[in-house]
């Protein structure tokens, strides 16, 4: 049956020590495969001479040979065999013309030396020492995007890819071939078009068409992250913007860490990511959440400094329907809402988020329209020293009129600080405030002050200091009939610049008092770390100072620190004679409440500071209308 093989094929077969087959049974499967194998042979050696094949089977070793060469020095992609050593074995033409190197000189060279990062990139050094790290653990690597420096001192923006010879590993030789493809032309563009050039991450146009381009189809259940780094801004501006950028390349590294290969991240800008998960269920989803959250909020080395950071997540499940920017804009909400809820956390998308954010932009609109009519108002709540009963100043208090009655602050500071119009409304609360202090001054009143509510926006602009400079020049009113109210979230939302701005602040005459106090988490150690001249207790503890024995006790103790570190402290939302008189045992400096006078507008607030005249000031007023009933 061996009859009619390739002579060769019978002299392999001979020399493998196997006894050859003299008569197989003709059609079975090894006949058949001998056939397949002795056409082969035949394909290369037709005049099959018995006995001289094996110098034909070398040439058509050469042969293959010579066809892989010519492939490796025609090809476009500029190739590098890397041996053991990590040094270069051999480059192809291509790679010698894309990397600007004299392909002799540069063969047996070191890796490294070949391919080496533009210097301005911390991104690119990062992924050229992966690379030589692959290299010697004979991993599979790639990187989409790297730019690396040529040896004539040009730029190469280059895609690479190794493959180890994996096969050799067994006789003790690892390496294997580096592909290098120029991606200076249309490539390039293709994919800055649809990348994020920082982290090498998706980005928005890329993620929005993703997610059209599977409306009809997305995979159920499908899972996006909205991703938003927490105060951010604060490394931007406290450790300079190139640690921001490693921050993000790091944080991008770290998703891609945690995910998996089907799923997708983005970049939208900013330090905002998006990672979708097509058939992740919620439950898996929110592990996911939580595993994203772990891996960002470990510590990042960048930039030479130690840098804590965290993130908050929105998840939006199982979403079949809805164009691109919708899905977005949903996370978003969702990402919002843990934000609002302390950051550091993942927040779900529910509908009542959409009313929620709907409701909002309502309000926002006609809160637009209120200012650009000029319908805000301010109104003054005044403060009374405790001990010398006195009129010390008054409270600006925004008030915004509508058909039933005023809406309320606390429904539209935030929407007024999440829309940036707080910016427009402090200026006009503060320049209405130093009108006051104006109207005082024509009617003789001096040393009472005005404080002023601050939002943590208004610090974010850095331009604070120099309006209450201007204003108070083209006032005529002196730093110290001002005051500025800041609540403990305002100073943590950015410590460095604030402090800074306070700081010059303060040196213009005006006093910083820190609203709210004990409501929040770190009061104390704010105390010492920025400069203050007097503490507002909270008024939820006022309510309770004579029935709450965990009030009193709260109200006794700020009140005696407050005094141990020199500052003036304040009691707001004082209703009764009973606190009155408690807080007055307590030593209190200043109360204010309606117990004391409710917000007046501004005329009757300088109706009320006529009444106590300087001279009059340590008696009663005679039939005022907001007599403080404590001194009654
Ligand atoms: P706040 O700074 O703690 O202001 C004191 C709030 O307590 C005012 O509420 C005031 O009317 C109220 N109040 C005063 N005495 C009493 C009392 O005896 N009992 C009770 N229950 N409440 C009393 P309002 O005017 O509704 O303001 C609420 C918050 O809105 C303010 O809290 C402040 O955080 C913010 N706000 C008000 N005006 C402005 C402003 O012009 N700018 C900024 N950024 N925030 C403002
Ligand atoms: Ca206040
Ligand atoms: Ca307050």
């Amino acid at each position: 049956m061996t009859d009619g093989l390739h002579g060769e094929l019978m002299r392999q077969l001979s020399c493998s020590g196997l006894p050859v087959p003299r008569a197989l049974k003709p059609g079975s499967r090894f006949v058949k495969f001998l056939a397949l194998v002795s056409a082969t042979y035949q394909e290369f050696d037709p005049d099959d001479r018995t006995g001289g094949t094996s110098s034909s089977a070398l040439s058509a070793l050469a042969v293959e040979k010579n066809r892989l060469e010519a492939v490796f020095n025609t090809t476009a992609t500029g190739l590098c065999v890397i041996d053991a050593e990590q040094r270069v074995s051999q480059m192809n033409a291509a790679a010698a013309l894309m990397l600007e190197v004299d392909a002799d000189e540069a063969t047996g060279g070191p890796l490294a030396d070949l391919i080496r990062p533009d210097a301005r990139s911390p991104a690119d050094a990062r992924s050229c020492s992966q690379l030589v790290a692959a290299v010697a653990e004979s991993s599979e690597w790639r990187a989409p995007m790297v730019s690396l420096r040529t040896g004539q001192g040009g730029v190469l923006p280059a895609s690479l890819a190794f493959t180890p010879l994996s096969g050799s590993c067994a006789r003790g030789f690892a390496g294997g071939v580096l592909a290098i493809s120029d991606m200076t032309q249309q490539e390039r563009m293709a994919w800055q078009a649809s990348h994020d050039s920082l982290t090498g991450l998706r980005n928005r146009a890329s993620i929005t068409k993703y997610l059209s381009a599977g409306a009809g189809e997305r995979p159920r259940p499908f899972t996006l992250l909205f991703i938003d780094l927490d105060h951010f801004k604060t490394v931007n501006d406290t450790l300079g913007h190139s640690v921001g950028d490693q921050l993000l390349v790091a944080a991008g590294a770290r998703l891609r860490q945690v995910t998996r290969p089907g799923d997708v991240i983005a970049r939208l800008g900013g330090d905002e990511f998006v990672v979708a998960l097509p058939g992740l269920t919620q439950p898996q989803a929110k592990r996911m959440a939580e595993r994203i959250l772990s891996a960002l909020r470990r510590p990042y080395e960048v930039g030479g400094e130690r840098v804590y950071s965290s993130a908050s997540i929105g998840v939006l499940s199982s979403r079949a329907t809805g164009d691109a920017n919708a899905i977005l804009r949903d996370a978003d909400l969702a990402m919002y809402s843990a934000k609002g809820s302390g950051r550091d956390r993942f927040a779900v998308f529910d509908e009542q988020l959409r009313v929620d954010a709907s409701k909002r932009a309502a309000l926002e609109t006609r809160l637009r329209g209120a200012m650009a009519r000029g319908e805000l108002q301010v109104a003054y709540q005044p403060l009374f020293s405790i001990a010398t009963p006195q009129l010390v100043g008054f409270e600006a208090l925004v008030r915004w009129p509508d058909s039933s009655g005023y809406v309320e602050p606390m429904r539209f500071i935030p929407v007024a600080e999440e829309s940036g119009l707080i910016g427009e409304l402090g200026r006009r609360v503060l320049l209405d405030s130093l009108g006051l202090v104006r109207r005082l001054h024509a009617s003789h009143e001096r040393g009472l002050y005005v404080a002023v509510n601050l939002s943590g926006m208004q610090l974010s602009g850095g331009d604070l200091p120099d309006l209450i400079r201007s204003a108070l020049a083209r006032s005529g009113v002196s730093g110290s009939e001002l005051r500025l109210e800041l609540t403990e979230s305002v100073l943590l939302e950015n410590k460095l610049e604030a402090r800074r701005q306070l700081e010059e602040i303060r040196g213009l005459g005006v006093r910083i008092s820190l609203d709210d106090f004990g409501t929040g988490q770190s009061s104390m150690s704010l105390l010492h770390e920025f400069p203050l001249d007097s503490i507002k207790i909270d008024r939820s503890f006022v309510a309770g100072v004579t029935t709450d024995r965990s009030s009193r006790a709260i109200v006794e103790a700020i009140i005696g620190l407050g005094h141990s570190l020199g500052y003036e402290v304040v009691a707001e939302g004082v209703e009764a004679e009973e606190q009155m008189a408690e807080l007055m045992d307590m030593g209190c400096d200043v109360a204010q409440g309606f117990l004391l006078g409710r917000p007046l507008p501004a005329s009757q607030a300088v109706a009320l500071a006529a009444e106590w005249v300087p001279s009059q000031r340590h008696r009663a007023p005679d039939g005022a209308a907001e007599r403080p009933a404590f001194i009654a």
